[in-house]
């Protein structure tokens, strides 16, 4: 024991380092579990600086345990987010494919009706249900005769043959009330001596639609349709009935 104002005890335990300051000369027990020094005020130094230090490193393990908890919890959350956001990529790619191939089904859908009306607008039909052939094409009465005549009832419905375009619905002189239509292949016919028309000059038709009614108008003697075939369009008639045999729409 040494003779100093303040002395110190210093219990070591297994537990770590503790110190007890205790008066000079107090009376001490020495504890079965524990080893008690007596020390002078340097070591007393020492030790708390030791303590300190112990302290110190004891808080900067913490400190870099909570640091990488930190960090490792910040490295799993970008995981996750990564993760997360793959799964949202591949649940939109799988959709857009989705959507590509039900895209595609429809515009399939869409060619095929539009290719199966132009199918149905490009057929061809007969300019009159019922008639009887009357006059051929060619010579007669010392001209050219330009058509057929077919015979019928004044009021007899007459129909486009294909899908076309009226360019022309008029009284003309000698053919009386007549309608010519361009038909989609360019060709033009001539229908004369109509009772009635019903269609107007730039009038879309399809086959089948009803553009007047058989008549006497004009230069003619008896009911009946005067039906003429212009393939190139122009005034150039052609023998209307091997054309309508080629259709399967010859009438007679
Ligand atoms: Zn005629």
């Amino acid at each position: 024991m040494l003779p100093t104002a303040v002395a110190a005890t210093l219990v070591v335990t297994a537990a770590g380092i503790t110190m007890a300051q205790t008066a000079a000369g107090e009376q001490r027990t020495t504890r079965a579990a524990a080893t008690v020094l007596d020390l002078d005020a340097t070591q007393v130094v020492a030790v708390r600086e030791a303590q300190a230090a112990e302290v110190a490193t004891t808080v900067e393990i913490a400190e870099r345990r909570q640091a990488a908890v930190l960090q490792t919890s910040a490295v799993k959350g970008r995981v996750e987010a990564k993760q997360r956001a793959a799964r949202v990529a591949a649940r939109k790619a799988a959709e857009e494919k989705k959507r590509q191939a039900a895209e595609k089904k429809r515009k399939a859908r869409v060619a095929a009706a539009r290719a199966k009306a132009e199918r149905a607008s490009h057929r061809w039909v007969r300019a009159i249900r019922t008639g009887l052939l009357t006059s051929d094409f060619g010579p007669r009465w010392g001209k050219t005769h330009d058509g057929l005549d077919i015979g019928a009832s004044t009021g007899t419905p007459l129909y486009a043959m294909s899908k076309g375009t009226v360019i022309l619905s008029d009284e003309v002189f000698s053919f009386g009330n007549k309608v010519e239509i361009r038909y989609w292949d360019g060709t033009v016919s001539w229908y004369g001596h109509l009772s009635r028309r019903d269609v107007r000059t730039g009038d879309t038709v399809m086959p089948g639609d009803q553009v007047g009614l058989v008549g006497n108008t004009g230069h003619s003697f008896g009911s009946h349709l005067h039906l003429e075939i212009h393939p190139t369009g122009g005034d150039n008639p052609v023998d209307p009935a091997p054309w309508l045999r080629q259709r399967g729409i010859m009438v007679g």
